[in-house]
């Protein structure tokens, strides 16, 4: 089989399987100094790449994104149910991914002296972040922090709070300047988000041999006890979203719906199918519009409108693996989160997955946002980074379920919800 004809899930499967390998056999052979100063800079390569976008990407995703909100003020009370409800389940798709990774803390069961060692890895810059974040700035200061006092130092300087605030209130701003105006700012900004969506999917390609490169380095330094540790992460984050899907979607069909959850799981399923084999919200949308349509009897006026909206800004699944990875990264460099802390991944979360495009890997890039917000160093990507596709593949499964129900929550909230259609055609 030849290697361009695989897949890029499959090829970063093999470059995590082979990376991992070779990085023990490196361990044993002590290796690690030529593993880590001549194959890791490849991974760091990636990593740098993938930051590059992030800014870029974030403020132009949320200021499109923010301006459409016109459209949801013409729809009134289907577009606030709608709001509300991608809201609502995004919080608490968080609020379990934090709790999951307090309770289980699949970071913290790394031996002392290894997570001194990943400690002393840090960058001195990143000490100095770490260090802020121990001194625990006061509530009344974190608030007035997000509000950038000049946009341009704070995107110099890589603030993504005060970027995302930035953005959402230029979005807001252009829905109430006349269309002549604010048309073509929108449309540069549109441009511009899509080169930034097209620059991940380049960047990318290099995933597999970063993947590689960064799997290696981390095992012949620290040997097979981190890949331990990796494994019960990913473990968190998947019992997570199972979790999610069987509780608060079930709940909100059965209660808010009344339908049979059976029914919209099988319903659901091809457009789960694809959103796990494309890992992209975007890409299976036609199919969970017909779903929607054909087999759980939402009318077209109600899913053309929540599930394009929720393929773009509700990423139930992306939010809880965020706020699992964040944790995480946190635990195995020895940080305790505070309370306050721990609220900020939320905020942060909700902002990232609403900025997150429904593609594969753009929810790994937005973690960066989560993890400058709580000063947490952005190098722990690159522990997480060789498992990120086939969560991804699984998160997404999830982000699409998520848009699906609302726009069952909401039509049947409407009294419009065609009940004799569902599971008319599952067999689709
Ligand atoms: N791939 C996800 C989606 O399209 C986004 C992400 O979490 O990376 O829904």
């Amino acid at each position: 089989m030849r290697w361009t004809k695989l897949t890029l899930p499959t090829q970063i499967m093999l470059g995590l399987i082979t990376g991992a390998i070779f990085g023990v056999i490196a361990n044993r052979l002590g290796w690690h100094n030529f593993v880590v100063s001549t194959i890791k800079p490849v991974g760091t390569a990636f990593v740098k790449l993938i930051t590059m976008v992030v800014i870029p990407l974030v403020f132009a995703s949320l200021l499109v994104g923010t301006a459409s909100l016109n459209d949801i003020r013409k729809l009134g009370r289907i577009g606030i149910r709608t709001g509300v409800y991608y809201i609502a389940t995004t919080v608490l798709a968080i609020s379990l991914g934090l709790i999951l990774a307090n309770v289980i803390r699949p970071g913290a069961s790394l031996p002392d002296e290894t997570k001194t060692r990943l400690l002393e890895s840090v960058s001195d810059d990143m000490e100095a972040k770490i260090d802020q974040v121990r001194q625990k700035p006061s509530l009344k200061d974190t608030l007035l922090n997000i509000i950038p006092g000049n946009p341009i130092e704070a995107f110099a300087e890589g603030k993504m709070l005060q970027i995302i605030f930035f953005a959402l209130l230029m979005g807001i701003c252009l829905t109430l300047v006349p269309t002549e105006r604010s048309g073509p700012v929108i449309a540069f900004f549109e441009g511009l988000n899509a080169t930034m969506i097209q620059m991940v999917h380049v960047i990318m390609k290099i995933a597999p041999y970063a993947v590689f490169a960064l799997i290696a380095a981390v095992t012949a330094d620290f040997g097979a006890e981190i890949l331990r540790v990796l494994a019960k992460y990913a473990l968190v984050v998947l019992l997570g979203l199972i979790l999610h899907a069987c509780l608060v979607y079930s709940m909100a069909v059965k209660v808010l719906a009344r339908t049979k959850v059976r029914s919209f799981f099988k319903g659901i399923r091809p457009a789960q199918l694809i959103a796990f084999s494309s890992s992209s919200s975007s890409a299976a949308l036609p199919v969970t519009m017909e779903c929607a349509e054909e087999n759980l009897g939402v009318p077209r006026e109600i899913s053309s409108f929540a599930l394009p909206l929720g393929a773009t800004i509700n990423m139930d699944g992306t939010a809880l693996y965020q706020g699992v990875a964040a944790v995480f990264i946190a635990q195995v460099y020895g940080m305790d989160l505070n309370l306050g802390q721990q609220l900020t991944i939320v905020l942060t979360a909700t902002l990232a997955s609403i900025g997150t495009a429904g593609t594969p890997g753009a929810g790994m890039a937005m973690l960066v946002i989560v993890l400058k917000s709580i000063g947490v160093p952005i190098e722990g990507l690159g522990l997480i980074l060789g498992l990120d596709r086939i969560l991804d593949m699984c998160r997404t499964a999830v982000n699409v379920t998520g848009d699906a129900s609302c726009a069952m929550v909401v039509a049947s909230m409407d009294g419009r919800l065609v009940r004799e259609n569902q599971n008319a055609k599952t067999e689709m």
